[in-house]
C-alpha cells in the first residue's frame, strides 16, 4: 500500500485525493488541512447553509487571523496582531492584514486566502468557464485536454445552463447580443456561464465545493473511505525530502500543538499560490521560478439597476414575479449568470454578468434605484495579465509570520500592455453596462488581488530552465514524487476563473502520479 500526503483540502487537493484513490486499490490518502471542518459534509460550500448566523460563523472560521472570536480555538497564536486595512471577501483573510507576521503587500493588497476545510472552495461563486485559445497551456494536445476538461466538469458537478428556466437571463442575453453580437466571433458570443452545482428539484441550488469533488471519499459507507482521512485542523510545517525524493511531511496539531513526523511515498502540495510556495521555500525546495511569474486577471466592474422599460420589451412582470418567487427560496442570492468568453485578437477579456435581486451595497436613501423592482447586475471583465519574473512572491529567512513560516512579500506592477487592454475593457463594460440600464457604480479597476484567482507561482514548464518550477505533470524539477497543485501551476495569462483549469491539470498530475507508484 502506498501512502500519499496531501497538505490542503481545497478542490485542489480534494481532485487529487480522488483521482488517485479511485486508480487502484494500492493507495491511501492522508489529507491535511489546517483549517477547521465548518460544514457536516466535508468542504460543503457554506452558500447552501440556510441559517444566517451559521454561515457567518463559518465564513469567520474560514478567515485564519481574521477569525475574531474564534481564532484561539484554531491554533492562531493569541498574539497575532490585526491592523485589517480593508475589508476581505467574507470567508477570506487577507494576507497583508496589517501587524506583526503579517504579509508585505502593498502592490498587490487585496491578496486573500482561506483556512477551512475546503479552502475557498467553500466560499467561491462557482463560475467555472473553460479556458481558451492561449489561455490554455501549450503541452497538452487537444484530444487530452478535452478528456481532462470533461473529468474536471464531473468531479465539480459543472452545469452549462443551471439557470434554463430564467426570463430574466434570457432577456440580459438578448440585450447584450443586440451589443456585442455584430464583433464577436461565432461561437464567442454572449452566453451561458457554466458553474458548478445541483439544481435542485424544487428550484434552488446546491453549490458545489470540494464535498463533491471528494465525493465517495467522504461517504463511511464507501470502500474508498477506508483508505482516505482528512485531518482538520493540522498544519504542514515542513516537507521531508532528500535525494530528490520527498519523504512525508511535519505536521502540527493545532487543537493539541503536537507535532508528528508523517512517512508518504509522495507529497501533493496543493495549499494555495501563495502558501504552496511558501511551505516548498520553508523546507529547502527552492526552484529559481518558486513564487516568481504571479499573474491574475486584472478585473474592472461595474453594478447596473436594470431598465424597467427595456427590461419590460422582454419579461412580461408576471413572469419576472413568478421567477423570483421562485428565487426567493435560494440560501444565495445569485439567480442568472451569463458570459463573453476569451477570443483573440478583438476580444481578449472574460465577461461575467451576474444577475441578483438586491445590489452588493446598499444605495444612498435618495438614489431612484434603490427598491428598483427587476433588480441588479453585477458586470466584470477579465483581462490578462502578461507573466514576468519580477511579479511574484519571496519569503524572508529572518522574519516570521503568524504561523512561524518564513514572511511573504509580494512584488507586482501592471505595465502599459495591460494598461492599454484595461481601457479598452472599460469602454465595453461601460457600453454593456447603459445597453441594461443605470450605472449605479461606474467601471473601475479593482485593486490588485481582488480577482482571487492567483497564478504562476508555481508554474508548469516543459523544461528545467529557470522559467517554471514543475514539469508538464505538476512534479517539481528535480523531484520524483513532491507534486504541486492549485492556480499557481498555470503558467499563461488567463482572463477566465481558473479553477476548472486547475483541477484538469490536477487530474493529470494525479494520473501521472498514481502511474509512477505502480512503478
Ligand atoms: P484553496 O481552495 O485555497 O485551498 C487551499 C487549502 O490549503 C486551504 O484550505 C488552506 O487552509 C490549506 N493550507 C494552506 N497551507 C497549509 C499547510 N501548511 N498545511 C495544511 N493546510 C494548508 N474560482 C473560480 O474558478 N470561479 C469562481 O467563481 C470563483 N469565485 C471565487 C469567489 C470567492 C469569494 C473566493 C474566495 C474564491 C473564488 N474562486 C473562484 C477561487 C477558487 O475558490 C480557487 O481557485 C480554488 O478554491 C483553489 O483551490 P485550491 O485547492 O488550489 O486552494
Amino acid at each position: 500500500m502506498k501512502t500519499i500526503c496531501i497538505v490542503g483540502s481545497g478542490p485542489i487537493g480534494s481532485a487529487y485525493a480522488r483521482t488517485l484513490l479511485e486508480s487502484g486499490p494500492d493507495v491511501r490518502v492522508i489529507m491535511l488541512e489546517a483549517g477547521p471542518q465548518l460544514t457536516e459534509v466535508p468542504g460543503e460550500s457554506v452558500r447552501n447553509l440556510l441559517d444566517p448566523e451559521t454561515k457567518a460563523e463559518a465564513r469567520t472560521k474560514s478567515q485564519g487571523p481574521l477569525a475574531g472570536d474564534h481564532r484561539a480555538a484554531l491554533g492562531i497564536p493569541e498574539d497575532t496582531v490585526v491592523e485589517g486595512s480593508f475589508t476581505a471577501r467574507q470567508g477570506t483573510f487577507l494576507l497583508d492584514y496589517g501587524g506583526e507576521g503579517s504579509a508585505e503587500a502593498a502592490q498587490f493588497p487585496a491578496a486573500a486566502a482561506s483556512s477551512n476545510v475546503g479552502g475557498q472552495g467553500a466560499h467561491w461563486t462557482c463560475a467555472t468557464p473553460r479556458p481558451a485559445d492561449s489561455e490554455k497551456v501549450t503541452f497538452i494536445d487537444d484530444a487530452e485536454w478535452e478528456d481532462l476538461l470533461a473529468a474536471a466538469e464531473e468531479l465539480l458537478h459543472v452545469h452549462e445552463d443551471p439557470f434554463d428556466d430564467s426570463p430574466i437571463a434570457a432577456a440580459l442575453q438578448t440585450i447584450l447580443e443586440g451589443e456585442f453580437a455584430d464583433e464577436l466571433p461565432e461561437g464567442r458570443g454572449v452566453g451561458k456561464l457554466p458553474v458548478a452545482g445541483d439544481p435542485q428539484e424544487d428550484g434552488t441550488m446546491r453549490w458545489a465545493g470540494a464535498d463533491v469533488v471528494l465525493g465517495p471519499l467522504t461517504d463511511a459507507s464507501d470502500p474508498l473511505a477506508e483508505r482516505f482521512q482528512l485531518r482538520d485542523l493540522t498544519l504542514v510545517r515542513e516537507i521531508l525530502h532528500g535525494d530528490g525524493r520527498a519523504r512525508g511531511v511535519v505536521a502540527q496539531d493545532l487543537r493539541t500543538g503536537e507535532v508528528e513526523e508523517i512517512p508518504a511515498d509522495a507529497v501533493v502540495v496543493a495549499a494555495d499560490a501563495f502558501r504552496t510556495p511558501q511551505l516548498l521555500w520553508r523546507s529547502g525546495v527552492r526552484p529559481q521560478a518558486l513564487g516568481r511569474y504571479l499573474t491574475e486577471h486584472p478585473v474592472v466592474v461595474c453594478t447596473v439597476a436594470l431598465d424597467g422599460e427595456t427590461m419590460r420589451r422582454y419579461v412580461p412582470e408576471e413572469d419576472r414575479d413568478a421567477e423570483l418567487a421562485r428565487r426567493a427560496r435560494h440560501a444565495d442570492p445569485v439567480a442568472a449568470a451569463l458570459r463573453i468568453p476569451f477570443s483573440e485578437p478583438d476580444h481578449p477579456y472574460s465577461a461575467q454578468v451576474m444577475y441578483s435581486e438586491q445590489p452588493p451595497f446598499p444605495l444612498p436613501e435618495d438614489s431612484p434605484h434603490r427598491d428598483s423592482p427587476w433588480g441588479f447586475v453585477n458586470m466584470g471583465f477579465g483581462l490578462r495579465k502578461h507573466p514576468r519574473p519580477e511579479d511574484g512572491v519571496s519569503f524572508d529567512d529572518e522574519r516570521e509570520d503568524y504561523l512561524g513560516f518564513p514572511r511573504m512579500t509580494i512584488r507586482y506592477e501592471l505595465t502599459a500592455t495591460e494598461e492599454a487592454e484595461i481601457s479598452a475593457a472599460t469602454e465595453r463594460l461601460r457600453r454593456a453596462g447603459t445597453a441594461l440600464g443605470h450605472l449605479v457604480a461606474a467601471p473601475r479597476l479593482m485593486p490588485a488581488g481582488s480577482s482571487l484567482h492567483y497564478q504562476g507561482t508555481t508554474r508548469l514548464g516543459t523544461t528545467d530552465d529557470g522559467t517554471s518550477v514543475a514539469d508538464p505533470w505538476s512534479v517539481v524539477w528535480g523531484y520524483d514524487n513532491l507534486v504541486v497543485g492549485g492556480n499557481g501551476v498555470i503558467p499563461t495569462a488567463t482572463t477566465m476563473n481558473p479553477t476548472l483549469m486547475s483541477v484538469a491539470l490536477a487530474v493529470r498530475g494525479a494520473r501521472r502520479l498514481a502511474d509512477s507508484l505502480r512503478g
